[in-house]
């Protein structure tokens, strides 16, 4: 293990986890794995107005199911927990105390009225509502405007309060990103951010520096929507540890949709999955569909993952996990935003499918079918119908309607496409080729479909003209594999049982 490697995936359990969340655990993951480092997951559960209850166990099945095992986290342990931000309340504290000890942070004591008020105050054409920043800092109830007994009565009373940055009214703030080089940014259009909430609960800003710090990671990934909040942390890291203790950050180039950034809605209205698995928000019964359910590979899914903002720099599209982690550099991560075709998604899908070890790809059918209420008991026999029409299946949800109906008889056949050319001679044909099948001892597709030629040639039948109506007959419709390796599969009884049925059904 390399201990100066170490990296975490961060969520807040505020709902389903969205292919941005999973690329961003993929590349923190194989970043780690790369460097033979370690992989982090830490719960920033600590605004309460969002939490969700099930999130956080929805999270852990998505890395779960996709394979990608943090080395620490809550379920996990490890040396630097606790990992759930919620439990580590009273560091947190300690650190805002430092902040305002040290003249880089406040207490502010503005009401929620006050605060309207300022907004509403001070707005322009251009600014529709005024930030609390340096500009109006001066003109608010905190430890800076106020006296020193004044607050400290305040704090004794225990009169509601924040501790807010007070950030430095022109400054120019910079780090090195390891995919988008030298970024610099302005303070003076940055405003003075919550740290410590007003129920003791340390904002996102406090808590990810010290945390970061505490747990001694050493890079961060993270998604591009986090860069405006660099600033922030930069100074704190000074403020706090020193500049140079700072991990390596890397912001990770945004999922684009159909039109600009990936959403919930560009799912729905497409009809493709943003999510990980399946959410059920809690609130409004509202239901997402998750690449797992939809049909989905964890192979396929990290290896398409992989692949929205990075390449190894060749034309190679198919890497396994193993081999990802084998090449995976961040000198590759581009900075550009990386668009989403649920085309290529399916794509990779179908290759991993026929690529996948076949007793891997039973179980997950098996599953599958269990999922429609129909169990399957013979594995050969599965294994069989796998090889037939797995070529066929772009998702493991195609499995079972395409090949259902070798399991049991179709309820439903296609009449509509034969009966218009449906006639007498093609009766007589199927009724002699029934006493022949009777009769037949080698039953294996060749042998049958031979048998088949050659009486269409006796009958002076187009072969062509008579496939059709078979292929009704056996598999119900106009789709599915070979029809003759469909006979060879479904048995000689069987076979013979759903010709004489759809004749029945033909000529009535
Ligand atoms: N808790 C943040 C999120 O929900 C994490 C951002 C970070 O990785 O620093 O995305």
């Amino acid at each position: 293990m390399n201990d100066s490697v170490r990296v975490r995936f961060a969520p807040s359990p505020t709902g389903g986890l969205h292919l941005g969340g999973v690329r961003t655990v993929l590349f923190n993951y194989l970043f780690a794995k790369h460097n033979n480092g370690k992989f982090i997951v830490r719960i920033e559960d600590t605004d309460q107005s969002r939490y969700v209850p099930e999130a956080e166990e929805y999270i852990f099945n998505c890395l779960n199911w996709v394979g990608l095992q943090p080395d620490e986290s809550p379920i996990h342990g490890g040396d630097y927990g606790p990992y759930r931000q919620s439990e580590r309340k009273e560091i947190y504290k300690k650190y805002a105390e430092q902040l305002v000890r040290d003249g880089f942070a406040y207490y502010a004591f503005d009401t929620q009225e006050e605060l309207e008020k300022m907004r509403q105050d001070f707005k322009t054409t251009h600014n529709h509502s005024q930030q609390y920043d340096h500009s109006v800092r001066m003109k608010m109830k905190n430890s800076i405007t106020c006296s020193t007994e004044e607050v400290n009565t305040w704090l004794k009373e225990g009169r509601s309060h924040v501790v807010r940055i007070k950030m430095p009214k022109h400054e120019n703030v910079s780090f090195k990103d390891m995919i988008r080089g030298e970024v610099h940014f302005d303070t003076s259009v940055v405003d003075d951010k919550v740290l410590l909430k007003a129920d003791g609960m340390p904002t996102y800003h406090l808590a990810v520096v010290v945390d970061d710090y505490l747990m001694k990671i050493s890079h961060v990934f993270r998604g591009e929507e986090w860069l405006p909040s660099a600033p922030v942390h930069i100074l704190l890291w000074k403020y706090l540890f020193g500049i140079d203790a700072m991990p390596q950050w890397a912001h990770l180039p945004l999922i684009l949709g159909p039109v600009g950034k990936l959403s919930k809605r560009d799912g729905a209205k497409h009809g493709f999955p943003v999510f990980a698995m399946n959410w059920t928000d809690k609130n409004n019964s509202e239901k997402t569909e998750g690449f797992k359910e939809k049909g989905f590979l964890p192979e396929a899914f990290i290896n398409f993952l992989a692949l929205l903002g990075w390449n190894d720099g060749t034309e190679k599209e198919l890497f396994s996990k193993q081999e990802l982690i084998q090449n995976f550099s961040i000198d590759r991560v581009h900075a550009a935003g990386a668009k989403f075709d649920y085309e290529k998604a399916k794509w990779f899908n179908h290759e991993w499918i026929k690529r996948l070890e076949l007793i891997e790809l039973k179980s997950k059918v098996k599953d599958f079918f269990s999922a429609q209420q129909f169990e399957i008991n013979d594995s050969t026999f599965l294994e069989k119908v796998i090889e037939l029409v797995k070529d066929r299946c772009t998702l493991l949800t195609d499995f079972y309607p395409q090949s259902i109906f070798l399991f049991e008889t179709p309820t439903q056949l296609d009449i509509a496409s034969i009966q218009p050319k449906w006639d007498n001679k093609k009766n007589i044909f199927f009724t002699e080729w029934i006493l022949q099948l009777t009769e037949m001892i080698n039953w294996d597709a060749t042998y049958i479909e031979e048998n088949f030629k050659a009486l269409t040639n006796l009958h002076n039948i187009k072969t062509g003209d008579l496939l059709l109506p078979l292929r009704i007959m056996l598999v119900g419709g106009k789709f599915g594999p070979p029809v003759f390796q469909v006979a060879a599969l479904i048995e000689k009884k069987e076979t013979i049982k759903r010709i004489e049925n759809a004749l029945k059904l033909f000529n009535s």
